[in-house]
């Protein structure tokens, strides 16, 4: 399949060139990427511009109108340097106005009365409209009102004027929708417009990637009319029924390339190349009886569960993906040492990757205190290993001396060798590009240097609850599961939403309460200082996207440091920790705290990750409306990590703003998947969480989360197709397999083992 030609449904239009006179425009057009009638007609509009209808216009403010010119003229302007001011008067079916345009004298020749124009811009109080950007359907090279490139129209020669309804008090009562591209330097979002309507014909060439049978079941147009009805729409319902069909497609793709990427990681005939692992199927001996009598506790139903499936995806022949999701102190290190044990009573390798050095460090400690009496030989390998020590372990690793590896990047630097890795463990797997990851489970092969020819069963973990329609779009690829219990013992924080300045004094009166009794507490801030942009906190761009514009009014660390030490916290021991400490600062504030030598932290986000003070019974979130549900989460966790009742207290100041509900939400909620879902509930249109961190890019037209029905649907029909056509091979399917090749590469069509 890979390698076949681009099946276009016949020599086509779209390959056509379009024609620009050279300027700004044709560089414009180049930079968008859009060289022929094809590219441009797949350049879809962000969104649409309601055309207003002359009557319905007020005074300030920017719109669109589409009208009709009934005269046209210049008037000198008494401005050095200013050219001549052009002034029609253009009508629709409900009034008649004064439009301006500014330094474009030759638009008087260009728009003679009858021509329909679109015109964007602000109506002034007076009867005015200053035009700021204009179109017309037969003149392709229209400019802003900046309009210092004049030069002749466009070579689109054409005509829309056929689209211009007859009875213009119906065009104006039925209110035209525009299509409104996001403009670049050098053209307007109208001479895209413009020269759409020039490539109109050449729609009926388009090639139509869904097969009709799915089409008609899913009851969604043809491409072709799909994209007219979003660049050319009459009404809303047209540009949602054509974006709603094409990002069907785009979802379908998408969730193809999934599925076809499992399948032949699975697929029987398997080659090491395409995923033939190590099957682990012996007798469990020391994972056995490390299960029974080497641990501390006892295991979660979830994590028995997850043992048990992990224990399945190892007997397999192809290699395990899956993907587990638990929060912070859920236990998934047990988990993932009992998949390595498995590996090591094979004779087999195993490696865990975490993020940073402190958490390689504290995985390996743990994992050591849990191996306890076992004999397994495990070694630490980071940044900061000596390198008389890395070079002894590199030789114990291909030699196969070693069985059990953690580490950090260093893991995946090109001269580390395995002999036999057969599971890979990726923790915090968000945090690792897709290359990394991949490099890691690349351990044998690719590199030649272990004798091993099979990749290693994967493990990839997340503390972050991803609810299922994410989960979809991001790791339809992998397989996945969840600890959703916690441990035992584990306590629910009780949280509260304060507002208002006597539930704030009492606020205090809680935490000097606690202090009195011994226990230690958190202030958190989303400032460092008053004067500063927002703290370097993981999250920051998340809850930015929430809050209202600006940071003014938000609680700064230092500020507030200053203020309790001599306020509301008066005699006791407070310290300070944000990111724009140096190291070592940090170092010593979180162990002063750590030590019970201070007794309240006041800090920004950069306590989320790493600090774990059982004593610590209390947590204040100043401006909590400004963070995200995730991050506030994540943040309490810091609390309630001893034996005694913690609190968490979420400072609102504005009980009716977007926030509150936010903050709800984790008053009444203490199940980190809860709150995912709910978080993605809340989400404003195409606000989709956590693309960001993945690297994965917006979608160009489906939009998360209100899309996650046609979502599932689009998931359903791809797993309708691959289970009869996996490659895709069917005459009825060949369209498909184009559209994926053209969008995801050859590769598309290659079982990817990792
Ligand atoms: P995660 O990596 O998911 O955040 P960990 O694996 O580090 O969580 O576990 C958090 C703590 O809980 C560890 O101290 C671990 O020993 C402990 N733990 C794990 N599972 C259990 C359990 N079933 N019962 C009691 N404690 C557990
Ligand atoms: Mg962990």
């Amino acid at each position: 399949m890979s390698g076949a030609p681009v099946r276009w449904s016949r020599p086509s239009r779209l390959d056509d060139p379009l024609e620009l006179p050279a300027g700004k425009l044709a560089d414009g057009m180049e930079s968008l990427g859009l060289r022929t009638v094809g590219e441009l007609l797949e350049h879809l509009p962000r969104d649409s511009r309601e055309a207003r209808t002359v009557a319905a216009l007020r005074a300030g403010e920017q719109a669109t109108v589409a009208v009709w010119v009934r005269a046209i003229g210049a008037k000198s302007v008494r401005r050095a340097g200013m050219r001549p001011l052009v002034e029609a008067t253009v009508f629709d079916g409900t009034g008649s106005m004064r439009a301006m345009f500014f330094n474009q004298p030759w638009l008087v020749q260009r728009y003679q009365p009858g021509t329909r124009l679109v015109l964007h811009g602000k109506a002034d109080d007076r009867g005015g409209f200053c035009v700021s950007h204009h179109a017309s359907g037969s003149d392709a090279a229209l400019n802003g009102s900046s309009g210092e490139d004049g030069s002749g129209s466009g070579g689109a020669e054409h005509s829309s004027v056929t689209d211009i309804p007859g009875d213009t008090v119906g065009f104006a009562e039925t209110g035209v929708v525009v299509a409104h591209y996001p403009a670049v330097v050098g053209v307007t979002s109208t001479q895209i417009l413009t020269l759409m309507r020039s490539a109109r014909g050449a729609l009926g060439d388009v090639p139509e990637a869904l097969p009709a049978a799915t089409r008609v079941s899913e009851g969604l147009p043809d491409r072709a009319s799909a994209l007219a009805a979003m660049h050319f729409p009459r009404n809303r319902e047209d540009l949602e029924m054509g974006r709603v069909r094409l990002a069907f497609e785009e979802l379908l793709l998408m969730q193809l390339a999934f599925l076809r990427r499992r399948a032949g990681r699975s697929s029987r005939q398997a080659t090491p190349r395409m995923g033939a692992a190590h099957v682990l199927d012996e007798r469990p001996s020391l994972s056995e009886r490390w299960l029974q009598s080497g641990l501390p506790f006892v295991l979660t139903g979830d994590q028995r569960r997850v043992i048990e499936t992990i224990r399945g995806d190892l007997e397999q022949p192809h290699a395990m993906q899956r993907l587990l999701m638990g929060e912070v102190g859920s236990g998934k290190t047990v988990v993932a040492l009992y998949a390595m044990l498995r590996a090591v009573e094979h004779g087999c390798q195993a490696a865990l990757m975490a993020p940073t050095e402190t958490l390689a460090e504290q995985h390996f400690a743990t994992l050591q205190q849990l191996i306890g009496v076992e004999p397994v030989a495990g070694a630490l390998l980071t940044g900061s290993t000596p390198a008389r020590r890395r070079k002894d372990i590199l030789g114990k690793l291909a030699s196969g001396e070693l069985s059990l590896i953690v580490g950090t990047h260093a893991l995946i630097e090109p001269d580390v060798k395995f002999r036999t890795l057969a599971v890979a463990v990726i923790d915090e797997q968000h945090r690792f590009g897709v290359r990394q990851r991949v490099a890691l489970g690349e351990g044998n092969p690719a590199r030649g240097g272990g004798i091993s020819p099979h990749p290693p069963h994967m493990l990839h973990m997340t503390a972050t609850p991803i609810p299922r329609t994410l989960a979809l779009a991001r790791y339809g690829d992998l397989e996945m599961s969840a600890l959703r219990e916690l441990p035992s013992g584990r306590q629910v924080i009780d949280t509260r939403a304060v507002a208002g300045e006597v539930a704030r004094a009492r606020a205090y009166e809680l935490l000097r309460e606690q202090l009195r009794a011994g226990r230690q507490g958190y202030v958190v801030c989303p400032l460092i200082d008053e004067a500063q942009a927002p703290t370097a906190g993981e999250d920051q761009s998340e809850a930015r996207a929430h809050g209202p514009e600006g940071w003014v009014g938000q609680r700064a660390a230092t500020a507030e440091l200053k203020r309790l030490t001599e306020g509301e916290l008066e005699g006791y021991e407070l310290m300070l920790l944000h990111g724009g400490m140096r190291t070592r600062e940090k170092q010593e504030a979180m162990a002063a705290f750590a030590s019970g030598k201070a007794d309240v932290l006041v800090a920004t986000t950069v306590i989320e990750v790493g600090i774990d003070v059982p004593n610590a019974t209390v947590m204040l979130v100043e401006n909590a409306e400004r963070f995200g549900i995730s991050q506030l989460h994540q943040l309490r966790g810091r609390v309630g990590r001893g034996e005694h009742r913690a609190t968490c207290l979420l400072m609102g100041s504005h009980p009716t703003s977007p926030g509150a509900a936010r903050l709800r939400a984790l008053v009444e909620h203490s199940d980190g998947f809860r709150l995912a879902e709910i978080d993605l509930g809340l989400r404003k249109e195409g606000e989709l969480v956590g693309t960001r961190q993945s690297g994965l890019g917006q979608f160009e037209v489906a939009c998360l989360p209100q899309d996650a029905l046609l979502l599932e649907r689009a998931r359903a029909r791809a797993e309708t197709i691959v289970a009869v056509d996996p490659a895709l091979q069917a005459p009825e399917h060949e369209l498909l397999g184009d559209a994926l090749e053209r969008k995801f590469g050859a590769e598309a069509f290659e079982p990817i083992w990792a």
